[in-house]
């Protein structure tokens, strides 16, 4: 079983500001994608959301994708 994390954590992740791995706040947000209006049911996509604790760039991941 996959280990989940409810809350906001922190890890190191390579950014690509920075050049090198640093600290990063983890986040799950729910994003509404605009291209699927005709099913709100489903357009919200969960995206793994990283920022970085050095320089605050954000990075988001779509978590459905294959
Ligand atoms: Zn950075």
């Amino acid at each position: 079983m996959a280990s989940k994390t409810p809350h906001a954590d922190s890890m190191t992740e390579p950014c690509e500001s920075c050049g090198r791995e640093t600290p990063h706040t983890v986040t799950v947000e729910l994003r509404t994608e605009s291209a699927a209006e005709e099913n709100a049911e489903f357009s919200r996509e969960p995206y793994r959301v990283t920022t970085c604790r050095e320089c605050g760039g954000r990075r988001a991941q779509r978590m459905n994708d294959a």
